[in-house]
This record gives C-alpha cells, structure tokens and sequence, in this order.
C-alpha cells in the first residue's frame, strides 16, 4: 500500500513536471536563449551579402581578423584560472566531483557579505537574463527597456508574449529611471544594464536606487552589472541583501575573459530565483566553475584589467576627438559608440573588407557603431582602417531588406512609452 501510494505519487508528480516541462519548452521554443555572440554574427551577416557563412546566421571571421565586435576580452582568462583548468579537465568525466561549483558560491558569498542561497550559478548570464525575463512577464506584465541597450531582454519577452517599452536615454546617455517607472503601471521587468551595452555610460545608483523604490508594484527590477568591474561605480549588492525585489546579473565573459567557458550569476532573494529555475539549471561545466572561482581569489585581477582596459579605451577615445569624430556621451566601459554620420552598416562592412569586425548598429540609431576595446595594437589597426573608411566616400546603402535576423528569430516589436 505504501509502495503504492508511493508509486501513484511519483507518477502524479512526473506527469506534472512532465506537463509544466512541456509548458515551459514550448514557450522557450519562441525564442531561443541568445547572447552576444549570436546578436554580433548576426549583426555581421545583416551587412555582408559575400561574407564567408558557417551556418545562416553566422559569419566566420578568418583567423587574423581584429575581432572588436562582441565585448569580448582579448587577454582572455588569468592564469591561474588557466591552471585551474588544466588540474581540472582529468576529472570532467564526473558531474563537479569535487564541487568547484559550490567553492565558487562559497568565495562569492563570503567576499559580498551575501548568503549562498542569493546566488545561483550559471553558465554564463545570458540564462538567467533570459528565464527572469519569462519568469516576470506575460502578456498582462510587460517589460521595460532602455533604447538602445541590450537587445536579449526583448527577444526574452517574445516568448512570454509581452508588450516591450522601450524608453529613450536621457541626454546624458544614462538610463531614464522616470520615464521607465512611469511606462507601464503594469510592468513585469524593468531592465537596467550598468554600464548600459551598447553605450558604455553609466546610470547612478541614486537613480537606480529611486527606480528601485518607485517600480510598479509586483515588478522586479533586473540590474545587469556585466561590464560594472570596468567603471568606478557601486553596484547594487547591498540591495539584494537588503531583500528588495532585484535580481543582479554578472558574468565571467568580460573582465574576466571567460565568454568561452561559461560562468555567470543572478543573484537575489531565494523566492525570486526559484521562480528561474523552472526554466533550466544544467550542471555547470567544472572548467567554468574552477575557473571563476581562482579569477575572483585573484585579488589583483580586476584592477589591473581595468587599468589596461581604461587606457586603451581612454587613448582611442582621444583620438577619435581630435579627429573630429563623433563619440556618444562619456563611455567607462569596454565599449563605446561612435556616430559616423552615415549608415552604420556600411561602416561595418567597409572595416570588414579592411579585416576588422567592429560592433553593430541599433535601430533608434542607425549611424552609430559600436566598438569593444581591444588591444593597443589591434586598436591602432582600428584607428588606420576607420579614418581609411571615413575619408572615403559611403558606399551603396545596404539593402533594406538584410534587417538583422538572430538565429532565425526577427526582432520583436514594441510600443512605445507613449503609445
Ligand atoms: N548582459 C549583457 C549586457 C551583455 O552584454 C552580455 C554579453 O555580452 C550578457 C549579459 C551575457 O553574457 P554571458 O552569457 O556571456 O554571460
């Protein structure tokens, strides 16, 4: 009998998760979870109708290309996560046999102050990002974005079917925390990146803290921190200790230079990051996990990326000024956008015919470009090849009808604030 009862109960609870996992897969199929790395290939394919293709949507860069077109990080990862993989891969025939995943939560918690059940680890943060966004909209919840900023947050809503609003930046390219509460009564997710991508400007935390106070009620506001260990910002974390309804991202793919290996957190009140986990929490890759967690025991680490980082940034900046050429607001980032007064994706496609890959354009902007930060050298190369295309008279405007399509997903539409 008890077996019975036991057995009646499993089964009720598998065709339950089994129901619930059909649910939750159906509404992933709308959009896939897509990252950087898909919004800049296929940012290439939309301006390249001869560029080598692999699949689709993407377009294979020759190996010496100067690839400054996905915020990547060229130094890559320090050394000791290097070691650390090393000593590593002999046991990755086990699922985290010596749970490198756990000391990386362990490290995280005790360097913020912050319990271990705030954090959940991921492979990257491009998931995370993603399941908030399904977990806090729907077709009566919408969500809230700055324009321009990261476009994953609205493919994320496509899925959940809810209405986007976008809302313009403030003259000083920060996010406008007014004019985002003030958006919908009824938003689900409002959407903040600090530093913004593709802008590279700030927002204060005053302001965001003020967002934080005044969202529309149910909401949670969700701050990505990506590029924060770039600018000499505060992030939100005491905020998350506090208990307020926030949800931070971070990830190991920028300053760190583990876009390639994966790692990533959304940190937040326990409640909140259950909702998430419906969605999906594979086993973390112990390469991913071993290696974040010796790159935050690297105490000298972020300083001095960030140093290397700010001067190769601040020189090119520099000389795009005194060249006249039109650099958007104050970027601390790892990238920034310039207005080249002509159609973007021209722009694009001449550096590429140079073998540089430099970032995309959006739509409220259709002349600016984004540029990640390379190396000094790769830097200089820009610098060359972009006065060479800029003194060059535009070339024919790319056809309309290469709209950049992201692994077969269209962009989604939005209303706006005012609609
Ligand atoms: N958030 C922002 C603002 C990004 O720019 C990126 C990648 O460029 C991500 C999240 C996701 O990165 P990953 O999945 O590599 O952690």
């Amino acid at each position: 009998m008890g077996q019975h009862s036991e057995h009646s109960e499993t089964s009720a609870t598998s065709m339950t998760s089994r129901r619930s996992f059909l649910r939750y897969a159906a509404l992933a199929a709308a959009a896939p979870v897509l990252t950087e790395a898909h919004f800049a290939r296929a940012a290439q394919q939309a301006t390249a109708a001869t560029a080598p293709r692999r699949r689709a949507s993407w377009v294979t860069a020759p190996p010496d290309a100067i690839l400054i077109n996905a915020n990547e990080n060229p130094l890559g990862p320090c050394d000791a996560a290097r070691q650390a993989i090393a000593k590593i891969v002999p046991t990755g025939g086990r699922y985290d046999l010596y749970d490198e995943t756990g000391k990386l939560t362990k490290t995280f918690a005790s360097q913020h102050n912050l319990p271990e059940d705030h954090i959940a680890v991921y492979a990257g943060s491009s998931e995370p990002l993603h399941f908030t966004v399904l977990a806090f909209t729907s077709p009566t919840r919408s969500l809230v974005i700055a324009d321009p900023s990261y476009e994953a947050p609205t493919f994320a809503a496509m899925s959940s079917g809810a209405k986007i609003h976008k809302v313009p930046l403030t003259a000083n390219y920060a996010h406008d925390v007014k004019a985002m509460v003030a958006a919908d009564p009824n938003a689900g997710v409002l959407y903040i990146c600090n530093p913004n991508n593709p802008t590279g400007t700030i927002t204060s935390k005053q302001n965001i803290l003020w967002a934080l106070e005044n969202k529309p009620k149910g909401s949670v506001l969700l701050v990505d921190e990506a590029y924060i260990h770039f600018a000499d910002v505060p992030d939100l974390i005491d905020q998350v200790v506090a208990g307020k309804d926030l949800i931070i991202l971070r990830t190991f793919s920028k300053i760190y230079g583990m876009a390639g290996l994966r790692c990533g957190f959304a940190l937040g009140r326990p409640d909140l990051l259950q909702k998430l986990s419906p969605y999906g929490q594979n086993p973390m890759p112990v390469t991913g996990s071993g290696a974040a967690n010796v790159s935050l025991l690297d105490a000298s680490l972020v300083a001095t990326r960030k140093k290397i980082m700010t001067e190769n940034r601040n020189e090119t900046l520099s000389w795009l000024k005194q060249n006249n050429y039109k650099v958007i607001g104050d970027p601390v980032s790892n990238c920034f956008m310039i207005d080249t007064g002509r159609d973007g994706r021209g722009v694009m496609d001449a550096m590429r015919q140079k073998n540089i890959y430099i970032g995309r354009t959006w739509p409220v902007w259709p002349n600016a470009v984004r540029i990640t930060v390379g190396t000094p050298e790769e830097m200089a190369k820009f610098r060359t090849a972009f006065k060479q295309v800029m003194d060059a008279p535009p070339g024919p405007e790319p056809a309309p009808s290469q709209t950049a399509m992201v692994d077969g997903v269209r962009p989604p539409k939005y209303t706006s604030p005012n609609a």
